[in-house]
């Protein structure tokens, strides 16, 4: 489970071609990440891997079954959003709970489920409050909350920390990492951030313009980089 591949997958827009053919092969358990500036693409790629977007072109396959077949929902996927997705009316119990509720699963495994999420994030004391009641990093936590309940193969965040301040964001990118030692579950994250990008992957997809400018671990794209735009954008912090 969490294997996903991308077979000439393009994207076009009108006249724009986004992305234009991107081969890339995830491994189950990976902890990969999406790189690249503003506008470069990022975002759209784990769409189309959502299935929030339909390819233009080519074939995503997760798990060994073409997803370009398969509805959005059934893909065993779950998208991490902004902390401001948050529903603000309701506790983070049932913000957490949202998924399940809507799967029609049954009330006493609803409740065993959102404890489980609550204990790996720590969110134990604060199931009966509200998103406005809860800090950044908390309200970021439920959102993750609100994707392990459904126990999905693969896990995508896009600039799930962007609009936390510095601090808690270095504290974020811990937690995320820990998350993911501890469920071993694929995780694609997108960021333009290249600490983010050296500190958190195993596995590094620099992006520039639609296209792929390399794959490779943290060390191989810093001390290998192929061409000037990674070495450029691995090596200089903005
Ligand atoms: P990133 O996430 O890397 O900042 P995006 O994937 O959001 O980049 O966008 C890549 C390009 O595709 C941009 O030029 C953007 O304007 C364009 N784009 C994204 N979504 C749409 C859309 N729904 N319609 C038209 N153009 C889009
Ligand atoms: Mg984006």
């Amino acid at each position: 489970m969490g294997s996903i591949t991308l077979q000439k997958v393009s994207k076009v827009f009108g006249e724009a071609k986004v992305i234009p053919s991107i081969d890339l092969d995830i491994n189950d358990g990976e902890f990969v990440v999406f790189v690249g500036p503003s506008g470069c693409g990022k975002s759209t790629l784990l769409r189309l891997i959502a299935g929030l977007e339909d390819v233009s072109g080519g074939k995503i396959v997760i798990d060994g079954r073409d997803a370009t077949e398969t509805a959005p929902s059934e893909r065993g996927l779950a998208m991490v959003f902004q902390s401001y997705a948050l529903y603000p009316h309701m506790s983070v119990r049932n913000n957490i709970a949202f998924p399940l509720k809507m799967a029609g699963v049954d009330k006493a495994e609803i409740d065993r489920k959102v404890a489980d999420a609550a204990r790996v994030l720590n969110l134990t004391d604060y199931l009966e409050r509200k998103p406005r009641q809860l800090s950044g990093g908390q309200r970021q936590r439920v959102a993750i909350g609100r994707a392990i309940v459904r126990q999905p193969s693969a896990f995508l965040f896009d600039e799930p920390l962007s609009n936390l301040d510095a601090a808690l964001r270095v504290n974020m990118r811990l937690e995320i990492s820990e998350l993911h030692q501890q469920l071993k579950t694929t995780m694609i994250y997108v960021t333009h951030d290249q600490v983010e990008a050296m500190t958190m992957a195993d596995k590094i997809v620099v992006l520039n313009r639609g296209n792929i400018e390399q794959v490779g671990s943290p060390l191989e794209l810093y001390s290998r980089p192929r061409n000037l735009f990674v070495a450029g954008f691995i090596g200089s912090p903005k």
